[in-house]
């Protein structure tokens, strides 16, 4: 009597990559055992990893930035944190009247009717490393002959503050108290 063959239908599958030599004999191993195999392409890193230019939200980087006033100056700043972060901790020092701790609300507070564009804030440099971001602020300070940036009496000059990131002089730890207060990395 001849024996029908009966397919035996697969309990569940695997999905493998296909590897030549490597996946075929798992397949043979896997059928036994009533696992059903599919193929699927190997996908390149590149098309894994997301693309920062695309995923990462301009705002959502370390870096410089540029804030504009209705009066035409602007405001050039850097963090280490978020830009977004940044701005943010500007708006709430102007609505709470901290010009101590913002030269935006220095300006905002000391120029009648003056606005801040926060709409059109520019991202000049999205360098993460600090030396490089103090450096980049310096010079798109020196660059920008029409910001406010010096205004508040508490910015001290950013190459004052290179320097003094990397001395600890005591003598200018009151110095550095104000200029912590105005400047959060
Ligand atoms: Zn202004």
């Amino acid at each position: 009597m001849k024996r029908t063959k009966v397919e035996q239908q697969p309990t569940t599958y695997a999905c493998l990559p296909y590897v030549s030599g490597v996946t075929d004999k798992l397949k043979k191993t896997l059928s036994k055992n009533n696992i059903g195999v599919r193929f699927r392409t190997v996908k390149k890193i590149q098309q894994v990893l997301p693309s920062n230019k695309d995923q990462v939200p301009r705002l959502l980087t370390k870096g410089v930035y540029e804030l504009k006033c209705t009066c035409g100056k602007s405001y050039i700043g850097q963090t280490g944190r978020s830009i977004q972060c940044r701005i943010k901790e500007h708006q709430r020092h102007t609505s709470l009247g901290n010009t101590d701790k913002s030269a935006i609300a220095e300006h905002v507070h000391t120029n009648e009717n003056h606005k801040i564009d926060y709409e059109n804030i520019r991202v000049l440099d999205k360098t993460t490393r600090y030396y490089p971001r103090i450096i980049r602020e310096s010079v798109e300070i020196m660059k920008n002959n029409n910001n406010f940036n010096g205004e508040d009496g508490y910015r001290l000059s950013n190459t004052w503050r290179l320097a003094k990131s990397r001395t600890s002089d005591l003598e200018c730890h009151g110095k550095v108290s104000r200029l912590s207060a105005t400047t959060a990395f």
